[in-house]
């Protein structure tokens, strides 16, 4: 059987080289075929000689001639920039794109494979919160599969049944680090201490979100895309322990849930060899060890990230292409310690007030909707 070649944006990523020992330990199925960067170059040049790609991008064009003259002794080609992401994706090779790049620049490359017909593994979830209904259609129009690698995602698209509506989805969330705290001790919060989240070992950015429960409110939104399923059904549950990964509710009243032990690499294999299952040595669920699985109702008031997700979805149009545009701002402000934790839902909800609506998005719409949006938040807060 010939090797599925895989194209992973953001190979130097957390979500990144956990692929990469995906394919490693599957090296018979999985071949990297193009591994991207955005500035981590000595990385990406450690990956490219252990996982000998045809191709790497580093996205920081500044380092393009870092970059190739390290690799000038491979039969590797060397590209760099925004618009070679889009480029390399769409090579006649390339079988399967993993999105695993973090942000707004995830959109424009992900648009390039659907409208490819690349097969799509997508964890970068900013790409549906963005623009999900211009992306969901453009995969239908191109036939081209979008699977989950979010682990919620993916615990639901398991769950599913052909044929079977579903009356809710059961989205749970860990609750981040903050979870018991109050609003006043929510107000001296440090990046430090939101950088530490209790189950997850991510990426800066996405632990941030989770720490403001941001994260789950673009998890709603990426579930209305990815499903087709209207906010009002989407539940979102918090569950400490992040053994129960989401649920599906039927009709019927029955529930199914997936279940399992945190790791980002069972999800992220699934969606390289869906529909077939892999053998992996990950580790397993330890029944007697499990104490209470317990569940909360998640505070809106205290996690005003999430609730603005919610209105988002409700607005419609450009609003959460918005919300994400600020988020960014004040996610990256917050870890640079230019604005404090209980900041960043008021600027986003500001910013979301302030940008003009846009009722059907273009592609042009969203990525000026975008630049308007970082461009008031960061006014806001004083950049
Ligand atoms: P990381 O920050 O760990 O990695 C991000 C990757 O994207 C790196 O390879 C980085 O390059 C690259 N990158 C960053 N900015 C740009 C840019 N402007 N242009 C091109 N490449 C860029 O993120 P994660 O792996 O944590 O997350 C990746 C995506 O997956 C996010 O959308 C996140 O929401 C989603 N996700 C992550 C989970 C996790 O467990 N980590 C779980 C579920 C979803 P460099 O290293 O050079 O900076």
């Amino acid at each position: 059987m010939e090797k599925k070649k895989i194209a992973i944006l953001g190979s130097t990523g957390s979500i990144g080289t956990q692929a990469l020992e995906v394919v490693a330990a599957h090296s018979d199925l999985y071949e990297a075929y193009v591994l991207t960067a955005n500035r981590q170059a000595d990385l990406l040049i450690r990956q490219a000689r252990e996982f000998r790609p045809a191709a790497v991008v580093i996205a920081d064009e500044s380092l393009y001639e870092y970059v190739r003259e390290a690799l000038a002794d491979e039969p590797i080609q060397v590209y760099a920039g925004e618009d070679a992401l889009c480029q390399v994706v769409q090579n006649d090779e390339v079988d399967v794109v993993l999105t695993a790049l973090v942000g707004f620049a995830g959109l424009k490359p992900t648009i390039a494979a659907i409208r490819s017909g690349k097969v799509i593994a997508l964890a970068n979830k900013e790409t549906l919160v963005v623009a999900g209904e211009l992306v969901t259609r453009l995969a239908m129009e191109n036939r081209v599969a979008v699977l989950p690698v979010d682990s919620e995602h993916s615990a639901i698209f398991q769950c599913m049944e052909p044929g079977n509506e579903v009356e809710e989805i059961i989205l749970t969330a860990s609750g981040g680090p903050f979870r018991k705290m109050t609003m006043e001790e929510l107000r001296t919060v440090t990046p430090a201490q939101a950088l530490k989240h209790p189950n997850w070992d991510m990426g800066a950015k996405i632990t941030i979100d989770s720490a403001t429960m941001m994260n789950k409110g673009f998890e709603v939104i990426e579930a209305k895309w990815l499903f087709g399923v209207d906010a009002g059904r989407i539940r979102v549950v918090v569950h400490p322990q992040s053994v129960i990964h989401s649920a599906v509710q039927f009709r019927d009243g029955a529930v199914k849930a997936q279940l399992g032990v945190p790791d980002m690499k069972v999800p992220i294999q699934l969606a390289l060899s869906y529909p077939r299952r892999l053998t992996s040595t990950f580790e397993r669920l330890d029944w007697y060890a499990m104490k209470d699985l317990t569940f909360e109702r998640p505070d809106m008031e205290r996690f005003r990230c999430l609730s603005l997700a919610f209105e988002a979805l409700r607005r419609g149009g450009n609003a959460a292409c918005v919300v994400n545009a600020a988020n960014e701002v004040v996610n990256l402000a917050f870890r640079q310690e230019k604005c404090s934790f209980l900041q960043m839902p008021e600027v986003i909800e500001q910013t979301l007030d302030r940008v003009a609506f846009v009722g059907k998005p273009t592609l042009e719409d969203y990525l000026a909707s975008d630049l308007e949006a970082r461009r008031i938040a960061r006014e806001m807060i004083g950049k």
